[in-house]
């Protein structure tokens, strides 16, 4: 980083202007650049290391129960999309097409993938024969592409995308069910135990489920300019892909039966949510859990000083290194300490390490916290124990601030006026009795542009059981002599209104 970039530092605010802010803290702190081409971006290893942090925690929890991971073409063919298209009312995605290689045109048309179900399914069909090749379990790391004429908004609005897509086949409606709610719970699991983000967890209205799904879950996560962030879906898709792609299997009593299969997929889209919900006006602020580095360590000397300061911070960091902790002693000449904080702060290092003289002479060293500037001297001889619970004081305070947003910014509402001011004025997530009718979404939609987001999840007990979570948050509501609040026929589900990203 050249000196002019921290002159200017972050010059939006973020509480004023959110979109701006966002789009100069992904870029001053390094983490994307902008493509030539309009929609897409340049991930830069800052940004990279996020994803890769991402990755490490899902794929660890998938492998750990049964899931395989195995790679399919970038390219589909257009029948096998039609196919696709043919069986599944609304699946119309913007794709783009490859009609050359070299210099011919091709017989056949090839989208780039824009999910892979229409690919992935037909092989699961050659796959399954018997009960016993079920569950069967796959997953893929890769991108897709969507060609959606929006905006640039690195990691939020892209064409191309990186995510990973479960693709799963079962021998039982409950074997499916459950599949669904376990990779949701692992969504879950990353945003609050890895992002410190709190999440609530629902599941799709009719009207807005993945097309052919049974039932579209997902998890929201609310950003601090009061929209929802779709945080990643799963999605029991019944029968429909397996009838369609002729997934089959003979049972125990050698009876041919229709499997039922699942698709859950997240996306890049959780680093901005983490890139939203925690930084500020100094920039990136990370959770230690994913941060590349965790802790920095800044030498405060003069010439008559630097020679035992820098040896004694030296000695800290391999300490550190030793115990597992990604540190980083930032010994540079030619930068004072004070351009060294600014630095690390804007690029969301989670704890700073301030080493001088009079540390040297106490033997102790100077902590401070990223979100806060909370600032304590430890003895350097606890050092090495201690910092493990700076790191987790810093989670701790990003998941708190968060939880803390979430409790105060889920509102009721009883009638279409309070819904709308409501949201108007504090953004949110806004709870209404709701007959289940996309009109009455509409209207809503239409007058400032929020939208269901959610209803409860209509977990099974035992599902619910089985579940690591208790979906607390989300209570089954009882609708017993309520109306719509918008239309005023009778209540079916309780809608949480919000604006989304
Ligand atoms: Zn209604």
């Amino acid at each position: 980083m050249s000196d002019d970039d921290q002159e200017l530092g972050i010059t939006e605010s973020k509480e004023h202007s959110p979109g701006d802010w966002y789009a100069e803290v992904v870029q001053k702190a390094g983490l994307a650049d902008y493509a030539p081409m309009g929609g897409f971006i340049v991930t830069r290893p800052r940004g990279y290391a996020l994803w890769e942090a991402i990755q490490d925690n899902l794929d660890g929890w998938f492998k750990e129960t049964g899931v395989d991971n195995a790679y399919f073409p970038m390219f589909i063919p257009e029948s096998y999309l039609e196919r696709e298209k043919d069986i599944v009312e609304g699946f119309d995605p913007e794709v783009a097409w490859v009609t050359h290689g070299g210099h011919d045109e091709l017989e056949e048309r090839l989208a780039v993938r824009p999910t892979s179900e229409s690919i992935i399914a037909p092989y699961m069909s050659q796959w399954v024969r018997s009960h016993r090749d079920l569950p069967l379990r796959v997953n893929q790391w890769n991108s897709v592409v969507r060609w959606e004429a929006t905006e640039t908004k690195p990691f939020f609005r892209t064409k191309e995308f990186l995510w990973q897509e479960g693709h799963t086949a079962h021998a039982s409606d409950e074997g499916a069910w459950a599949e669904t709610t376990l990779r949701l719970d692992q969504y879950q699991r990353l945003y609050e135990d890895v992002l410190g983000i709190p999440v609530l967890r629902g599941q799709k209205p009719d009207h807005d489920k993945f097309p052919g799904a049974d039932t579209t879950t997902t998890v929201e996560a609310l950003m601090p300019d009061g929209k929802s962030v779709q945080g990643g879906t799963s999605h029991h898709l019944g029968q429909s892909f397996a009838d369609a792609f002729d997934i089959t299997f003979s049972d125990e009593d050698e009876a041919e039966k229709t499997a039922y299969t699942t698709s859950w997929g997240l996306s890049w889209r959780a680093i901005g949510a983490l890139v939203m919900s925690h930084s500020d006006d100094q920039g990136l602020v990370l959770p230690p859990t994913v941060a590349p580095k965790q802790v920095v360590i800044v030498p405060i000397w003069q010439e008559d000083t630097k020679e035992e300061v820098e040896q004694y911070s030296a000695e800290i960091a391999a300490e550190l290194e030793a115990q597992g902790v990604r540190v980083h002693f930032d010994d540079r000449d030619g930068r004072n300490p004070g351009f060294k904080y600014n630095e690390w702060e804007l690029k969301g290092v989670p704890v700073r390490f301030e080493v001088g003289p009079n540390e040297v002479e106490d033997e102790e060293v100077t902590v401070v916290h990223r979100p806060d500037g909370e600032s304590t001297v430890e003895d350097r001889a606890d050092i090495t124990a201690r910092v493990h619970d700076h790191l987790d004081e810093v989670y701790e305070k990003l998941y708190d601030a968060a939880a803390e947003r979430l409790d105060e910014n889920v509102r009721e509402a009883s009638d279409r006026a309070e819904i709308l001011g409501t949201i108007g004025q504090h953004g949110g997530y806004v709870k209404a009795p709701w007959c289940g009718d996309e009109d009455c979404e509409a209207e809503i939609k239409d007058q400032i542009a929020a939208e269901i987001v959610m209803v409860p999840l209509g977990e099974d007990s035992a599902a619910r059981a089985a579940s690591e979570f208790e979906g607390e948050r989300v209570p089954e509501p009882d609708h017993e002599g309520e109306d719509c609040a918008v239309c005023g026929e009778a209540a079916e589900e309780t809608a949480y209104f919000a604006k989304s990203y």
